[in-house]
């Protein structure tokens, strides 16, 4: 991507800047990114915390996410436009909604997430990597455990 990326919400109140490259871009299928943006699937940009500048007001909605760990969402108080996510239990990144990027065209997942919550009606690219759940470990900037498998890889 090229870096650094800005976006925000609809009505423009709350606005950001991403100051490095991501760990990962994949299409979330959990419920709680349906719920909270109202689509079939969410893309998200799995950026470094400290990479993400937020300006603005933000609301955050927290509840338990489809791994059973509390997820924060954050969105505009004004237009409601959810714009990036927090895992309790991950520190080291944030998802943005890719949606919200000013140029949205530069996402470019590599894998869908979280497929065994997907919506039928939902086509998916069988080219990208699928995880029947959670993300894998690099996405989140963390170190890949050894031995894994992947659906498709066995
Ligand atoms: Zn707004
Ligand atoms: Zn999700």
């Amino acid at each position: 991507m090229q870096i650094p990326l800005s976006g925000g919400c609809f009505c423009g109140a709350l606005r950001y800047t991403l100051s490095a490259q991501p760990y990962g871009q994949a299409n979330c299928h959990c419920r709680a990114c349906q719920h909270a943006t109202g689509g079939a699937f969410a893309g998200v940009v799995l950026v470094p915390t400290e990479a993400l500048e937020l300006k603005g007001e933000y609301t955050e909605y927290t509840a338990p996410g489809d791994s059973g760990h509390p997820v924060s969402r954050g969105f505009c108080p004004r237009c409601g436009t959810t714009v990036f996510a927090h895992t309790a239990r991950i520190e080291s990144m944030r998802p943005v909604y890719a949606s919200t990027l000013d140029q949205p065209e530069q996402f470019a997942p590599s894998l869908d997430a979280w497929v065994d919550f997907a919506q039928p009606w939902v086509l998916m690219d069988p080219a990208l990597a699928k995880y029947p759940r959670d993300l894998p470990a690099e996405c989140a900037g963390l170190p890949a455990p050894k031995n894994r498998k992947r659906r498709g890889q066995e």
